[in-house]
């Protein structure tokens, strides 16, 4: 958002409340490897120039990579200045922070969509004995408890811990609710090659049916490894990992397991198969072959009669893993701009109820790409657009209240 602000020639600062890049400083488990290759962190005015665009970034690269990028934009910044509280002021907003407080005319929140790692209520009924961890305060399977893992929710973030865990010699047992799952590579190109050659990537917020529901579904179970290695239920039970259904309740030291699992199963693997023939299409129709023929993937394997329950001490679970989601954290924001489940109400960034006010970095913000690195250039460039616009009525609203 600043190069395109300095782009415009908006006068404007960034306050970030720890070092650029502090989410993957301080935020995310060491072992962490981007999902997207290198080419697919296009910053505006920055592409990536390595020799080895099909690569994943690892967390301490990730970092070094932000940092190149901050120094090539030099923003007006001001690190380790925390914003406490923005509310509406006469002509703008007053921004509060720990650096003293700021009069300004537009605001953009860019401050991410995965603050907090949310924690079900039902966690609260889990026996004292046993460890609970988010994956924020995760690190590796070495500071785990001996014994078994109980990992709730197979998304990227809950299918990358329970491969990791595994692997480590702690058996694994994965709650598993809906759920996208994805291959690393089809037809012998990477999946996030074909989001983005197709325009899966770029499908905007105003052309999806049902954005509510395309700004909740859950992140590709997909990994970012050297040996480009699928990390899909088939390939986790294949290790060992064991598979239940979405964790349901907790009583008397049991877990309750939803029966779904198999209908879940089904369906991801139904969208799966329409994914691939979307892209089989495509590449039809725009003339791309491949070394690798169109194939479908063999669909997940589920037992006959997958346990509905499960007593943690007789299972020798000692820890649970909470991969339930990630959620915004809103509260040093006092603008009544949030809907009762504590999200902001905004029209594809644009927080309509305050003029001036702008939302960056959110899940399908503006396009499917939005909450992905690579995302937020198109879409700061669409919003800072809008800003211009903003100010430049502000500008106009004033010159006429003179006349
Ligand atoms: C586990 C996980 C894995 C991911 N993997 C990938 C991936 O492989 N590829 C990809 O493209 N995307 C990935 N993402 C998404 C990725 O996080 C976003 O693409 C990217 O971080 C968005 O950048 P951002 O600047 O909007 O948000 P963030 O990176 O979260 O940055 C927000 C900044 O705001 C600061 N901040 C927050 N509150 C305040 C405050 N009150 N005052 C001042 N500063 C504040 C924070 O310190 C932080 O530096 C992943 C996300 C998660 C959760």
């Amino acid at each position: 958002m600043s190069w395109w602000l300095a782009a415009r020639s908006i006068d404007h600062v960034v306050l970030e409340r720890g070092e650029v890049a502090n989410t993957w400083r301080t935020e995310r488990w060491p072992s962490l490897t981007l999902l997207t290759p290198n080419w697919q962190s296009r910053l505006p005015g920055f592409g990536y120039e390595g020799d080895d665009p099909d690569g994943f970034r690892t967390l301490p690269e990730t970092i070094a990579f932000l940092e190149r990028y901050a120094g090539l934009v030099s923003p007006p910044l001001r690190t380790h200045c925390r914003v406490t509280s923005v509310r509406r002021a006469a002509d703008g907003y007053e921004v509060a922070t720990a650096q003293g407080t700021w009069q300004c005319k537009a605001v953009v929140l860019a401050t991410g969509g995965f603050n907090h790692a949310q924690r079900p209520k039902l966690s609260e009924a889990v026996p004292s004995g046993i460890a609970q961890l988010t994956p924020v305060q995760y690190r590796n399977p070495g500071s785990l408890e001996p014994g078994g893992v109980l990992v709730v929710g197979a998304a990227a973030t809950g299918a990358q811990l329970a491969d990791e865990v595994q692997r480590s010699g702690r058996p694994v047992t994965l709650a598993v609710g809906e759920h996208v799952r994805a291959s690393r590579t089809y037809r012998g190109k990477d999946m996030q090659w074909w989001m983005d050659a197709t325009g899966l990537n770029d499908e905007r917020y105003d052309e999806v049916e049902n954005l509510t529901r395309a700004r909740s579904l859950p992140s590709f179970q997909l990994a970012g490894y050297p040996d480009r290695r699928n990390i899909d239920l088939n390939a986790l039970t294949s290790l060992g990992v064991k598979l239940v259904g979405r964790l349901a309740g907790i009583r008397d030291g049991k877990a309750q397991f939803s029966g779904s699992l198999r209908n879940v199963c089904e369906l991801a693997d139904l969208k799966l198969n329409r994914l691939l023939s979307r892209i089989d299409q495509w590449a039809a129709e725009n003339g791309v072959s491949t070394v690798d023929p169109a194939h479908r993937p063999e669909p997940t394997r589920v037992e006959a009669s997958p346990p509905l329950g499960l007593d943690f001490e007789r299972a020798g679970i000692r820890t649970i893993v909470w991969a339930t989601g990630f959620r915004p954290d809103y509260s040093w924001l006092e603008v009544p701009v949030l809907d009762p489940k504590g999200n902001i109400r905004h029209d594809g960034g644009v927080v309509s109820e305050a003029p001036g006010l702008y939302v960056l970095g959110l899940t399908f913000l503006r396009r499917r790409k939005s909450s992905l690195i690579d995302g937020v250039g198109d879409d700061a460039r669409d919003l800072s657009a809008h800003l211009a616009a903003h100010l430049g009525e502000t500008r106009l609203g004033k010159a006429a209240g003179r006349l």
